[in-house]
Formats: structure tokens, C-alpha cells, sequence
């Protein structure tokens, strides 16, 4: 998808932004860019303002200045949730609703249908959602009584079924057994090459370089964006993190 990215409306446009809780500023001067079909990755060690950065793009909190614009409306206005797929953290299940699998992706249509009642069309889209992530023998499973990786692709079904045309994740494999984050980043890259735009939130580095195209590395301000080949080539990593930092585990 990339010619089409490079000529279409960016789906998320920060210009100049800063913002902080108190006084102080946790992000500063950031520009950033993201057209459809692309799969970012931003890294920056704990307390980075990665997060908040998020935060911004979401439209959960609005710039000191600068601004922030989302498929070309500014964020504070813009109300179409469903193109929007959040996948938050999920360590641990203890919160989650005693409800099933596909109630849950059910309820990403729910935008696009009156009084809560789902056609057949409907009911297909939630099938196709269920199988495009592997869980369609799991679909009358509780969210409760799944694993960390299995609650994700559940949540990811639920954007799919809202017909989400972008999927921020917040360190989704957190809490998620080592057998299944691989399994998990290729469906990442399998929604991608259908022409999800992924913007993936991460600490784990390694996993990042494996799969994202493109890596804003952040500290406050952004320290590198730009190609992952070219950032595992740079200096950014070790100035963004300190010198401990390596591309092997966890930061
Ligand atoms: P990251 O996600 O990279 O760990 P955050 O965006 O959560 O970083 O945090 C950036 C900075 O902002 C940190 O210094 C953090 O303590 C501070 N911060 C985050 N959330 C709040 C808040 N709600 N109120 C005040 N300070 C906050």
C-alpha cells in the first residue's frame, strides 16, 4: 500500500505539538505524519511520554499547542470512533466483563446499526471478524477465560467488525505467553497487507524491529523517525535510551 500511502490524506497529522500535565512539558516539538496503510512502531523508554503521545493522537487530551488532527478533522471534533480500533494492555483479566468473545465484537458494530439489532450482514461481518483472527472456535468463550494473546485478538475482531481503518495498540503482548506474541505480530502484518494502518505502541524492541516499517523513537521529543532499517543502523536508539539499551529484550 505504500504509493497509495505516499499520495493520500494522512490519517493522523501532529504538527508542533506540546503538552504537559503541569508546567513542565512531557512531549515537545512533535511532528508526525501517518498515512493510510502504514505500520508504525514508537519506542522510548519508560516515562518517554509514549502514552501521552496517544493520548494526543486520540484526541483524549489536546495540545498546549500545536495541533492534532485525525483523518483530517482535529481531534478535539472529530467523533467517528469506530475507524478507530484501540487495543489497550491487558496483563490481566480481572477487570474484563463476564461476557463472550462474540458478544464482544458484536458491539463493534454497533456504530453501524440501529437500536443495537444486527442483521444478517451483520452477523457475517462479526463471523468474518471472529475468523480473520483465529478465534471463531472461541467465539462462546468468555473474555474472562481466555489467555492474554486470545483477549487480544478478540479486542482486534471487535475493530475489525467496526470496519476500523486504523488499530492503535498500547503494548499489546504485554501479559501475552512468548508462544503466542509471535503468532500475534503476524496477524498485525496480515491486517497491514489488508490495508489496516497499524500504529503500535511498544517496549519490546526486538519485536518492533522485526515488524514495523517505520519506528519514532521518543524521549520528550522525537528522536528518530523513520525506516526501521535505517533506525537499527542509527545512533537514535542509544540516545533516546542511554547506552544500555540493545535491540535483544525488553528496555
Ligand atoms: P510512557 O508511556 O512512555 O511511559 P507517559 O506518557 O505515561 O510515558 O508519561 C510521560 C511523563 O508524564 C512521565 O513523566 C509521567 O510521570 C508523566 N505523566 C503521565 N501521566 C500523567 C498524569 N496523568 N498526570 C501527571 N503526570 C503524568
Amino acid at each position: 500500500p505504500k504509493s497509495a500511502a505516499e499520495s493520500a490524506d494522512p490519517l493522523i497529522e501532529l504538527s508542533n505539538v506540546e503538552f504537559g500535565y503541569t508546567a513542565a512539558p512531557v512531549v515537545e516539538d512533535i511532528s508526525l505524519r501517518i498515512n493510510p496503510g502504514e505500520y508504525v512502531a514508537v519506542v522510548g523508554p519508560n516515562g518517554s511520554g509514549k502514552s501521552t503521545l496517544m493520548k494526543l493522537i486520540l484526541g483524549l487530551l489536546q495540545p498546549d499547542t500545536g495541533s492534532a488532527q485525525l483523518f483530517g478533522e482535529p481531534s478535539r471534533t472529530f467523533d467517528d470512533g469506530a475507524r478507530i480500533g484501540y487495543v489497550a494492555q491487558h496483563a490481566s483479566a480481572s477487570k474484563e466483563m463476564p461476557i463472550t468473545v462474540r458478544e464482544v465484537v458484536k458491539m463493534g458494530r454497533f456504530p453501524h446499526v440501529g437500536f443495537g439489532i444486527l442483521s444478517g450482514k451483520d452477523h457475517k461481518i462479526v463471523d468474518e471478524a471472529l475468523a480473520t483472527v483465529g478465534m471463531s472456535a472461541f467465539a462462546d468463550r468468555r473474555v474472562t477465560q481466555l489467555s492474554g494473546g486470545q483477549r487480544q485478538r478478540a479486542f482486534i475482531a471487535r475493530a475489525l467488525a467496526g470496519e476500523a481503518d486504523l488499530l492503535v495498540l498500547d503494548e499489546p503482548t504485554v501479559g501475552v505467553d512468548a508462544e503466542s506474541v509471535d503468532a500475534f505480530y503476524d496477524l498485525l502484518e496480515s491486517l497491514n497487507e489488508d490495508g489496516i494502518t497499524i500504529l503500535l505502541i511498544e517496549h519490546d524492541l526486538g519485536a518492533v524491529t522485526d515488524h514495523a516499517e517505520r519506528i519514532v523513537c521518543l524521549n520528550r521529543e522525537v528522536y528518530f523517525d523513520g525506516p526501521t532499517d535505517d533506525f537499527v543502523e542509527s545512533d537514535a536508539l542509544a540516545r533516546a535510551f542511554g547506552t544500555a539499551a540493545t535491540f535483544m529484550g525488553d528496555v
